[in-house]
């Protein structure tokens, strides 16, 4: 089968390639993949800012149906339609697999960077690894599932927005639209920065229930009306200097600041700003198994909305011009079919 390969350490080095059909040995099965999203993480491996083991098919965000079952994979039946967790294996044994935190283990290999992934028509998980797609989501809403398990994570298990607050999320990309859609589950009034290039993002952000929206050039406009206080908790989805320095400026004294976007390069900032405000500053890093049920749950029921973010489909085959689409900032989630 083909699969999109990191071949070789360093910047680029992805190609299309033969790769071996995976076998499902005891305890896992094979996924034939119906779609797997293009993140930010694929391009980072792309260009050697996030840590990979080549020669490896990357992509870590899908959907499929069940193709395969080794001996002892018994839960699911061929033809199930299915997502997965990404982590193939952690330690088990260390403080952070042991008290429910395995998106910290240092030993964590996780699909589409530690060993292959998605974007090829044939994936091999561990079956534990699968959850159950909801009926009424399809394959290309499917592909979010993962990160909108992330957002879930860092939205309702960590900086955890309450009714009434007034929280404000910076970057319109696809983790910011799932960030806005879960504070707005929380309750609480969403405010979305992006910048004027973002306007079709943005106008989405408006139909997927954004209370406000702030452009990038209305900053210091907004800052000044807010005279001194700000935002009840920040979500910056963006990794980007500018949305981290945005986000500081913004949050009030004594308010939550969780950095979610990965800049992939070291960022500045006033570190300052976090002492003389109190902040609350946190990061959350992938997912933990207790953000899945939830996110299918709130895809499910419609509070989420996957299916609107994507925006665009490309045969495994074009993967150079989906990576291409995604790095001129084109559309909002891009996806391969294999
Ligand atoms: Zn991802
Ligand atoms: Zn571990």
């Amino acid at each position: 089968m083909k699969g999109v390969v990191k071949f070789a350490p360093g910047v680029g080095n992805v190609e299309l390639r033969d790769v071996p059909e995976p076998v499902a040995g005891p305890g896992q099965v094979v996924i034939e993949v119906k779609a797997a999203g293009v993140c930010g993480t694929d391009i980072h491996i792309y260009h050697d800012e996030y840590s990979s083991r080549p020669p490896v098919v990357l992509g870590h965000e899908l959907s499929g149906v069940v193709a395969e079952r080794g001996p002892s994979a018994t839960t699911f039946q061929l033809g199930d339609r299915v997502t997965s967790r990404t982590y193939f294996s952690t330690c088990g044994q260390c403080r952070y697999c042991l008290t429910g935190r395995p998106n910290l283990c240092n030993s964590r290999l996780s699909i589409g960077s530690g060993v292959n992934g998605a974007m090829a028509k044939y994936l091999l998980v561990p079956e534990g690894n699968l959850h159950r797609l909801p009926d009424n989501v399809s394959f290309l809403g499917g592909t979010l599932s993962e990160p909108l398990a992330c957002n879930v994570h860092a939205v309702l298990m960590v900086n955890k927005p309450l009714p009434g607050e007034e929280v404000l999320v910076v970057g319109p990309g696809a983790i910011g639209l799932l960030a806005l859609q879960l504070v707005k589950a929380c309750g609480a009034r969403a405010t979305l920065l992006g910048m004027p290039a973002d306007e079709s993002r943005l106008a989405l952000a408006k139909r997927l229930g954004a209370d406000e929206i702030v452009l990038t050039t209305q900053v210091e406009e907004l800052s000044e009306s807010l005279a001194g206080s700000g935002f009840d908790a920040v979500l910056e989805c963006s990794g980007s200097a500018g949305g981290v320095e945005t986000a500081l400026q913004l949050v009030r004294k004594g308010g939550r600041y969780t950095q979610v976007g990965l800049a992939g390069k070291k960022v500045s900032f006033d570190i300052d700003q976090i002492v003389y405000k109190e902040v609350q500053f946190s990061g959350t890093f992938a997912h933990v198994w207790q953000a899945w049920d939830p996110a299918l749950r709130l895809m499910a029921s419609g509070a989420v909305q996957t299916e609107p973010l994507v925006t665009h489909r490309f045969p495994l085959a074009d993967w150079r011009e989906a990576f291409a689409t995604f790095q001129r900032h084109e559309g909002i989630k891009i996806v391969l079919e294999p």
